[in-house]
This record gives C-alpha cells, sequence and structure tokens, in this order.
C-alpha cells in the first residue's frame, strides 16, 4: 500500500507541484489548506508523513497544528517555513518537528527529505544494546532511555542524537557530523541551529540544571560531547 503524504498548506500552486513530485515519487497525498482541516485529515486518513506549513490561515497555525499533532501520535513532521519565520521554526522544534525546509524549495528537496525522514525511522535496530553514561542509561533496541531509573520522553532525533553522543563519551562531534551522520540532514549553512535547538532540548530533560549541563557539554566553536558528570 503505498504510504500517503498529508500536505498542509493553504499555498495551491505551492501544493500543486510539490504534490506531483510526491506522486511520481510513489507516494499518496492528501492535502489540506488550513490546520482544522489538516487536522481532521490527519485523523482520519492516519497518513505516514505531515508536510506543515506554518503559516496557515484560519484559528490554528501551523505550530497549533504541529502541537496537536505531537499531543496525539509521533508521526513524523516536516515543517514548510519562510525564512523570516525563525523563531516559529525553532519553536517548531521544541514542539518536536521532525525537519524543516525553507521556502523557497524545489519539490525535489521535498521529496528528498521526506525520503530521509522515513528512512530514519524504519531502520531497525538490529542489534539489541544498551548504553550507559553517569545516571543515564539508553536500550537502542526498545528506545527507552532512563535517568536514574526513571524513564524520559524523548523524541525521535533527541534518541538519534543522545545515542550517537553516548556511542563514544568524550568524543567531541561537530554540528555538521551530527546533522550529516545522526540525523542524516545534508548540511547547510545555519541548520547548525537545528543541532543546537535538539541539544537544548534534550538538556531540558536531562539535566537537572539545563543552563549549567553537566553532561552534555558545548565544546566553543566546534560542537558538542557527553561526559560521565
Ligand atoms: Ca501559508
Amino acid at each position: 500500500m503505498a504510504k500517503r503524504i498529508l500536505v498542509v498548506e493553504d499555498e495551491a500552486n505551492i501544493v500543486r507541484t510539490v504534490r506531483l513530485y510526491i506522486e511520481k515519487a510513489g507516494f499518496e497525498v492528501d492535502w489540506a489548506t488550513d490546520g482544522t482541516q489538516g487536522l481532521a485529515a490527519f485523523r482520519r486518513n492516519n497518513p505516514t508523513l505531515v508536510l506543515l506549513d506554518l503559516n496557515l490561515p484560519g484559528k490554528l497555525d501551523g505550530l497549533d497544528v504541529c502541537r496537536t499533532l505531537r499531543s496525539e501520535s509521533n508521526i513524523p513532521i516536516i515543517m514548510l517555513t519562510a525564512r523570516s519565520e525563525e523563531t516559529d521554526r525553532l519553536i517548531g522544534l521544541e514542539l518536536g518537528a521532525d525537519d524543516y525546509i525553507t521556502k523557497p524549495f524545489s519539490p525535489r528537496e521535498v521529496v528528498a527529505r521526506i525520503r530521509t525522514v522515513l528512512r530514519r525511522i524504519e531502520q531497525p535496530d538490529v542489534v539489541l544494546e544498551s548504553l550507559e553514561v553517569a545516571d543515564i542509561k539508553i536500550n537502542l533496541g526498545s528506545r527507552i532511555a532512563t535517568i536514574s531509573g526513571k524513564p524520559i520522553e524523548l523524541t525521535r532525533m533527541e534518541f538519534d542524537l543522545l545515542a550517537a553522543l553516548m556511542r563514544s563519551p568524550g568524543r567531541v562531534f561537530s554540528r555538521a557530523h551530527l546533522l550529516e551522520h545522526v540525523l542524516d540532514t545534508p548540511f547547510y549553512e545555519g541548520y547548525e541551529r537545528t543541532i543546537d535547538q535538539h541539544v537544548k532540548n534534550l538538556r531540558q530533560k536531562l539535566e537537572p540544571g539545563p543552563r549549567q549541563p553537566k553532561y552534555i557539554l558545548t565544546v566553543r566553536g566546534v560542537g558538542y560531547k557527553i561526559v560521565d558528570g
């Protein structure tokens, strides 16, 4: 059965082009022009992924939709944003969106990103393995993370990022490396902020004092590492 992509976007010409390419790539496409319709289509049609415009007409904007989707499911969300919406974009990532694409974009890029996000969630962890750094434990098979025995809720990207750091405690990872090898996103100028946002989210969930992290440390001018606290 073809996978279904839900596009929530009010600009008909964008949808027309994107739809053509997504269908050519073998997906089915649903289209909603505002947030209310988008949520209804999500609940009705059980899509595999949502492409979500941030700037939507009507009562619910893209961030409202993102928040509601996240409260109901783990569905991958790729946000479509304008350059001027940077703050919103960061909020979106904070709310648990998986990725974003900045307008204007090429439809090919959209298809590539959809494939990347789907690949990332479909990769089975072949070896069941757990990792431990200080009080943090993760199980790569069940994808459960705990701190001092208490489970913590992580988004897919947060989990993958944490797992990468925990595989090599003390090793400094550059943002570019984390983007390309962990989040499987090509490195573009400005995208490092995506990593910063995910790290910020992780710290909020893991660190006793997120402003003075003791596990995930920033290495100035380079990137991040995890240490034993
Ligand atoms: Ca719009």
